[in-house]
């Protein structure tokens, strides 16, 4: 097994740490590859994952230059046409300012260094939005979306690790919005606005959780069995050989993070 000494903390570590450490323990300090198909049936949702990932890149590549005629022509599957026709419709009512497309910001947290990429940064008068782009299949509740680790880990980092975006002055979380929008349902974006309170819960957290993740000594298996339904490594974990069906998915976790896209996951696209 190839372990190695763990640098770096993410969202997606931190919320692979809270839902099950032993999860965290066999992909961020093992290694481990993917040993299973997370879901049912697998062709069709891994399409749906490549999908999402090239949509991702294909709205990075407008960002940055690349004419809406030209990406119009590679959104060339159902969903990517979809995607692509609704996020027009999205950006044209987007007072979007300066953009800083696919920014990454990081500081430090205890021993490690925590890291976030956001979709888009924008700064428009004295105000600071991160605009996530989802391809979920199902609209997350509100309420789930501002628990997960994401949400609080994007607010927090602007306000910590953002200054240069703000003259060389750090911003005050009253002046962070971050805003999921997501591909199928684009009039229903969720917004969450942020506080200094809010903030400093959230910086306490990410510490608290950072020391716990030092000083870990074991990696109990969650007891919640619904979260192995979806996980790659439930033969290892002798939690069921077969992958859970999308469709019978019954919490919101289940369905919806399986198609969250990774940035570390999506490659180029030559044009
Ligand atoms: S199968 Fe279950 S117990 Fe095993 S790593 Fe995945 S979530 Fe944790």
């Amino acid at each position: 097994m190839n372990s190695g000494p763990l640098s770096l903390l993410s969202q997606s570590s931190l919320q692979d740490y809270v839902e099950c450490s032993l999860r965290f323990k066999l992909r961020y300090l093992d290694r481990l590859s993917y040993p299973a198909v997370e879901s049912e049936p697998a062709l069709e949702n891994e399409k749906h994952q490549q999908e999402g990932e090239y949509f991702h890149r294909l709205v990075q590549q407008h960002l940055i230059g690349i004419s809406a005629e030209q990406i119009g022509r590679l959104a060339n599957t159902p969903n990517l046409e979809r995607w692509w026709s609704n996020w027009q419709v999205f950006r044209g009512q987007q007072n979007f300012g300066s953009i800083y497309p696919e920014v990454t910001l990081s500081a430090p947290l205890g021993k490690y260094r925590l890291v976030a990429k956001y979709d888009l940064l924008s700064v428009n008068d004295g105000k600071v939005t991160i605009y996530d782009w989802k391809t979920y299949r199902k609209r997350p509740r509100n309420e789930w979306l501002s628990a997960r680790m994401q949400t609080r880990v994007y607010r927090a980092m602007l306000v910590q690790a953002g200054a240069h975006l703000n003259n060389g002055k750090p911003f005050e979380p009253e002046q962070v919005e971050m805003i999921y929008w997501f591909g199928d349902f684009s009039d229903d974006p969720a917004r969450f606005e942020y506080t200094s309170a809010q903030y400093k819960r959230d910086w306490d957290t990410l510490l608290k959780l950072a020391d716990e993740v030092e000083s870990a000594s074991s990696y109990p298996q969650t007891e919640d069995r619904q979260k192995c339904a979806f996980c790659t490594y439930r033969s290892y974990c002798e939690r069921g050989v077969r992958a859970g069906d999308w469709n019978e998915a019954e919490t919101e976790t289940q369905a919806e993070e399986l198609f969250d896209v990774n940035f570390e996951q999506i490659g180029e696209i030559a044009f």
